[in-house]
C-alpha cells in the first residue's frame, strides 16, 4: 500500500516512514523541517518506495499522482517550547493542515490517521484518563495553541467521518521518547538526557512532583500500526500507564547517564498539567497492545542514542 505521512521527517513520523518501508510499503512523506530534521529520513532517501515532499501541510497539497491508501496526519509542532514558540503555525497544523489532509483522504478515497494527544485532556481532573473524559483546558492559556489545535483537529476528523463517511482512526499519544528526538526540542526526556550528557544541571521546573507516564518509541508504533489494522472509529489512548515524577525521571537519568550533573529547580511553566497517565484498558482490549518496553531499558537505548550524536 501507498501512505502519506506528514511529519515524516519529525521524531514519531521517522519511525513510523521506517516500518512501513520495512514492510514494503510506499511511503511518501510532507514535512517542512520546522522541527524535523533531514538527518531522520537521511537513510531513507535512498529506499524507491520513499518519496519526500518539502511542503507546509497548512497550505493545500495537489498534484499527488499516486493512489493513497491511508493519509496519517502527524505534522504538528509538538513540544510546549516549539508549540509556545509558534503558536500560529502550531495553530494551522491542526487546523487547516488536518482539513487538507482529509481533503487529499477525501479526494483518493484513502483512510485518514491523526496523531492526536493527552493534551486533548488539558490539566486532567480525572486519573487516570480515559477516552470518554472531556478534558480540561484553558482555551486562551499558552498551551492553547496546541491543545485546541488538536481538539479541534480530532472534532474536523469526525465531522469528514459523519459527513463524508471517511475511514478515520484517532489516537491520543502519550509522552513518547527514544531516538530522533531533536536533542534541543526542550521536552524533558532529551532535554535531562542532553543536560546530563554535557555535565549541565538538569532543569527540573517546579518541584518535580508533576508526573508523566514515558513510552519507549518502538511500542508506540506497534500500537499505530496495530490501530490502522481496526476498525475502530472512536479514539484510542496509546502510552505507557506507569507513572513517575519529573524528579523520579531525573534521578532515573543521572544513574543510567553515570552524570554527575546537579538539579536546578526552576519556574514551572503555565498550565502544566500536574498528573498524567494514560487508562488503555481500550487499546489492551481492542488492539491486544500493551507496551513492552521499561523506562529504564528505554532510557538506556534513548542515552546511547544522544550520546553517539553529541560525540
Ligand atoms: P516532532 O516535532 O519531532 O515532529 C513533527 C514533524 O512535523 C516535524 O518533522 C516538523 O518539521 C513537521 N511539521 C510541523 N508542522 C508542519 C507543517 N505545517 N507542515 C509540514 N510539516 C510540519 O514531534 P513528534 O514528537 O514526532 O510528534 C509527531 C506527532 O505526534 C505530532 O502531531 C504530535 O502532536 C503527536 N504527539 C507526539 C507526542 C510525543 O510524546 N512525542 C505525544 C502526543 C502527540
Ligand atoms: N520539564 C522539566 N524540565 C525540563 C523540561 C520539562 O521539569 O527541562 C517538565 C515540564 O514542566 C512538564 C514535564 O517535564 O511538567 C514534561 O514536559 P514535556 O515538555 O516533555 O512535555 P509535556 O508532557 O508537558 O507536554
Amino acid at each position: 500500500m501507498t501512505v502519506l505521512i506528514t511529519g515524516g521527517a519529525g521524531f514519531i513520523g521517522s519511525h513510523l516512514c521506517r516500518a512501513f518501508l520495512d514492510r514494503g510499503d510506499s511511503v511518501i512523506c510532507v514535512d517542512n523541517f520546522i522541527t524535523g530534521s533531514r538527518e531522520n529520513v537521511k537513510n531513507l532517501a535512498d529506499n524507491k518506495n520513499f518519496k519526500l515532499i518539502e511542503h507546509d501541510i497548512s497550505i493545500p497539497l495537489y498534484n499527488i499522482n499516486e493512489n493513497i491508501d491511508w493519509v496519517l496526519h502527524f505534522a504538528s509542532l509538538a513540544s510546549p517550547k516549539d508549540y509556545i514558540t509558534y503558536p500560529i503555525k502550531t495553530l494551522k497544523s491542526g487546523l487547516l493542515g488536518t482539513h487538507n489532509c482529509l481533503g487529499i483522504a477525501k479526494a483518493k478515497k484513502a483512510k485518514f490517521f491523526f496523531a492526536s494527544t493527552s493534551e486533548v485532556y488539558g490539566d486532567p481532573l480525572i486519573h487516570p484518563q480515559t477516552e470518554e473524559y472531556w478534558g480540561n483546558v484553558n482555551c486562551i492559556g499558552i498551551r492553547s495553541c496546541y491543545d485546541e489545535s488538536k481538539r479541534a483537529g480530532e472534532a474536523l476528523a469526525y465531522a469528514y467521518y459523519r459527513q463524508h463517511a471517511i475511514d478515520i482512526r484517532v489516537v491520543r499519544i502519550f509522552n513518547t521518547y527514544g531516538p530522533n528526538m531533536q536533542a534541543e526540542d526542550g521536552r524533558v526526556v532529551s532535554n535531562f538526557i542532553v543536560q546530563a550528557l554535557k555535565g549541565e544541571d538538569l532543569t527540573i521546573y517546579g518541584k518535580g512532583n508533576q508526573t508523566r507516564s514515558f513510552c519507549y518509541i518502538s511500542d508506540l508504533v506497534n500500537g499505530l500500526l496495530k490501530m490502522m489494522q481496526t476498525d475502530y472509529k472512536m479514539p484510542v489512548n496509546l502510552g505507557n500507564p506507569k507513572e513517575f515524577t519529573i524528579k523520579e525521571l531525573a534521578e532515573l537519568v543521572l544513574k543510567f547517564t553515570k552524570s554527575k550533573s546537579k538539579i536546578k529547580f526552576m519556574p514551572l511553566p503555565e498550565d502544566d498539567p500536574k498528573k498524567r497517565k494514560p487508562d488503555i484498558a481500550k487499546a489492551e482490549k481492542l488492539l491486544k497492545w500493551q507496551p513492552k518496553i521499561s523506562l529504564e531499558e528505554g532510557l538506556e537505548k534513548t542515552i546511547e542514542y544522544f550520546s553517539a550524536k553529541l560525540g
